[in-house]
């Protein structure tokens, strides 16, 4: 009697069991190569949705393969519990958040000990409590003593849904928020900034050292971080003398600028209107701008909008004199806040002329031709040749940049200059759950750190939020009423509280000692595993989490507390899961529920047909028919073992059938253990699946006539089962035990292959010339038609009978023959 796959049931068992025996925990082994294998930690909103299957399924993969490579393996699991989605929940539904986040802590934390992951549970984490962001808030203190934590005036993106400010990483292309999609607006305020841009060229130059990220995401870093090499140049106002310098990216350009521009924010605006005709036309202009996020303001396709500042200001180069314009597209946290305008050769600039009736001056010739300037459409802002730029006439453009930055500097009109697009990091939230930044505020001593030996500073989750969603913190004696830590006397705490990308930023590293109460973490403990070998996530992180995560580890390197640079060695990111082509969403009404699935075709199903939907960094759509199928290979697996395996491993009849058919059976056991083990060292592991399925049927048409040779079979179903484990590991290692084999399928070592029966077989082919044999070759056994009938064609000794006939026809017969017909 062949008993039921009943995965409900197994897949209980052995989740106990592996418990039980503490097979996942993770422990520093002195002398043994380590691998830390993570994937991103999800935010709890409920139970856990396809994404993270998807993506917990490869990070499980390459964890119990490394285990069984012999590697030491950490492969930790944990929970990115402060942020907004607690406190809306808050708003519709009335949970504190404090209850939402811990209630689907547990929600999903079921749901992914029900997968099966080889998580080492017992290091289990949560950003939301005080023993974690304790140490959040050290960081943060730590930062405030090197001057990497600052407070400042800036022009921030303000979320008037989310009720806070946001980081620029937090702003998406279209200038939307990236949690809510509300258009961000611009506020000046005063906030909590982290110095990032004191590490933009190292955050570049340590690219270097990341060789096993995709190159997608070190572009957008890149990009993002935004390195110009240029010029500073001062310009001189005309009416008092003073100095305003800019900086250019095209000192080539120099001789073309007819007009001079300054951001809104510019503070010599107000001086240079106040009192005058365009004071009130000036107002108006800010009015507009305001209005718009600083992405609308410098998107090619805004209009150009600007007043002129009834000023003027001279070039240096030739001492011209040109008017001064304010520009919605000029940025004051960009450079200088000010810009020369060259509008034959940049684009914004062009439009700008055109709009206001400034003229427009050649200066660069493009390299096939004249440029006339009332017939230019666009500008041109390619390199060529510089004309009307006096002594520089006839030098290329870029060797131009170069002499007039020599030119410069010699007259001491400015110099080279190197400019990033990167800003600071925002960390202050006007919001509630969050980690507490802290700091005090006392009227004689001013801004005061809260002594290290007081963190945590408690978030109080007793408080309810207040009217219209907002932080009760502000409102709330108890909590900021406090002494200052300097004098002694009455002070006040900071109530905003930091950004979670902060809580997220080094998570990775507490992962090593969560337990630990002295330090964020011990550092011969960190030495042993970090930094990070395989990293794995979304895309959607490439310049938020993964550029703050790679910043703080520089920080805490530059803290003395680690010795390496980089916290990821290796990234992998993975695509969406979207059904009908679409990213699942509630609104939407498309999302499918793992739950279900686990119930319905069990934990091993689901992770088999996530691995085998496609390659991992491309998005795949889900299919119903799809998860039945691998339902149904691993019913067949199932069935394999109790219907072929154990009876015929019971018999004591002797191998039938000629020795090539025994032969065939261990060389394709052996090529599918060298193709899996190839195809998961680079992470293809749906093809990984598909040369087991292949394995599997191989088994079956061995198994379907005569007789097996025991130990060929015996050979054959073992592999096929251990190579399965880390994609399906409850049926694999139910079936392991089934058969009576030692120990567990999970622990045993990976298996080496025999590379004389690995290499694909060969047969050899039949050449015929009208039906006659002429030639003979040895081919590959799995050789296409195509292939045999190329190289038929081109056989030396058929090609005699061929000489001045003209072929009629090829007739292939597949493995075995080819007949040319003339
Ligand atoms: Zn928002
Ligand atoms: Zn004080």
């Amino acid at each position: 009697m062949v008993p039921d796959y009943d995965h409900q049931s197994i897949e209980k068992k052995w989740i106990q069991r592996w418990a039980d025996e503490g097979a996942f925990t993770a422990s520093i082994e002195p002398g043994r190569e380590k691998k830390y294998v993570l994937v991103m930690f999800p935010y709890p909103s409920g139970p856990a949705h396809m994404g993270h299957v998807a993506n917990y399924s490869l990070g499980d993969v390459v964890a119990r393969y490394y285990r069984r490579k012999g590697f030491a393996v950490l492969h930790p699991m944990g929970y990115d519990s402060f942020g907004l989605p607690a406190e809306n929940a808050a708003i519709s539904s009335g949970v504190h958040p404090s209850t939402w986040t811990r209630d689907n802590i547990k929600l999903i934390s079921t749901d992914l000990k029900r997968l099966g992951y080889s998580y080492d549970w017992s290091r289990e984490l949560s950003t939301c409590e005080p023993q974690y962001y304790r140490w959040t808030q050290w960081f943060f203190l730590k930062m405030f003593e090197r001057g990497l934590a600052y407070k400042a005036n800036a022009a921030t993106n303000w979320c008037p849904s989310c009720g806070t400010v946001l980081a620029n990483e937090q702003v998406l292309a279209d200038g939307t928020c990236e949690r809510c999609g509300t258009l961000v607006v611009p506020r000046w305020l005063n906030q909590w900034f982290f110095k990032v841009t004191d590490y933009a060229e190292r955050l570049l130059d340590d690219m270097e050292q990341l060789q096993g990220w995709p190159e997608r995401v070190l572009n957008m870093q890149r990009n993002w971080i935004g390195k110009s090499r240029g010029a500073e140049v001062d310009f001189t106002l005309d009416a008092t003398g003073e100095k305003i310098r800019i900086y250019t990216t095209r000192p080539d350009t120099l001789y073309g600028v007819t007009f001079f521009l300054l951001a809104p924010e510019h503070p010599l605006v107000d001086l240079l209107v106040e009192g005058t005709e365009h004071a009130g036309e000036v107002a108006a202009f800010r009015q507009r701008v305001n209005a718009s996020s600083t992405i609308e303001r410098t998107a090619l396709e805004t209009e150009k909008d600007g007043v002129y500042l009834g000023a003027t200001v001279t070039n240096p180069l030739n001492g011209e004199s040109v008017p001064v314009y304010t520009a919605n597209f000029v940025l004051i946290e960009y450079g200088t806040g000010a810009v020369m305008a060259v509008p034959a050769h940049d684009q914004r600039d062009f439009e700008f002329a055109r709009k206001y009736d400034l003229p427009i001056r050649v200066v660069i010739r493009p390299p096939d031709g004249e440029l006339i300037a009332e017939e230019m459409t666009e500008a041109y802002e390619e390199p060529g040749t510089m004309v009307a730029s006096r002594d520089f006439d006839g030098t290329a453009s870029e060797e131009g940049k170069e002499k007039v930055c020599d030119l410069l500097e010699a007259e001491g009109w400015g110099a080279r200059a190197v400019n990033y697009r990167l800003r600071d990091w925002l960390v202050s939230r006007q919001r509630y759950w969050g980690a507490p930044i802290p700091i005090i505020y006392c009227d004689k001593c001013g801004t005061v750190a809260v002594p290290a030996e007081q963190l945590p500073v408690l978030l109080p989750e007793d408080l309810p939020l207040a009217e219209g969603g907002k932080s009760p913190l502000p409102l709330t004696p108890s909590f900021y009423e406090t002494t200052c830590p300097s004098c002694g006397g009455p002070a006040r705490r900071e109530t905003d509280t930091m950004d979670t990308f902060v809580d997220s930023s080094w998570y990775y590293f507490r992962y090593v000692d969560p337990a630990e109460a002295a330090a964020p973490f011990d550092k011969e403990d960190v030495s042993y595993w970090m930094p990070v070998d395989q990293y794995i996530g979304g895309i959607e992180h490439a310049i938020l989490h993964l550029l703050y995560s790679r910043f703080f580890t520089k920080v805490i390197h530059d803290l003395g507390l680690i010795s390496f640079n980089e916290p990821f060695s290796d990234l992998l990111c993975q695509g969406m899961i979207t059904r009908d082509g679409a990213k699942m969403s509630k609104s939407k009404g498309n999302v499918v529920t793992p739950g279900d699935y686990i119930d319905r075709l069990g934990a091993d199903t689901l992770r088999l047909y996530l691995l085998f939907m496609g390659p991992p960094e491309l998005s795949k759509d889900w299919s119903d028919a799809g998860v039945e199928g691998s339902h149904r290979f691993l019913g067949r697996v199932w069935r394999l073992v109790y219907e072929r395996y154990i009876p015929m491993m019971q018999s004591d009849g002797e191998p039938e059938g000629p020795a090539s058919r025994h032969r065939a059976m261990r060389s394709l056991t052996h090529r599918t253990i060298m193709m899996v083990t190839r195809d998961i060292d680079q992470f293809a592991f749906n093809t990984a699946v598909s040369f087991i399925m292949e394995l599997v049927n191989g088994i079956y048409q061995y198994t379907s006539q005569d007789a097996p040779d025991r130990a060929v079979l015996d050979e054959a179903v073992s592999a096929a089962l251990q190579l399965l484990a880390p994609f399906a590991p409850f049926i694999s290692e139910e079936l392991w035990s089934v058969i009576g084999k030692e120990g567990r399928v999970n622990e045993s070592p990976w298996l080496a292959y025999d590379e004389e029966l690995a290499r694909p077989e060969e047969v050899t082919l039949i050449v015929q010339v009208n039906g006659k044999v002429r030639d003979r070759m040895t081919v590959p056994a799995d050789i296409s038609e195509e292939d045999m009938k190329a190289r038929a064609l081109a056989a030396e000794n058929a090609a005699r009978y061929l000489e001045g006939k003209q072929i009629r026809k090829v007739i292939v017969v597949p493995g075995k023959l080819v007949n040319i017909v003339v």
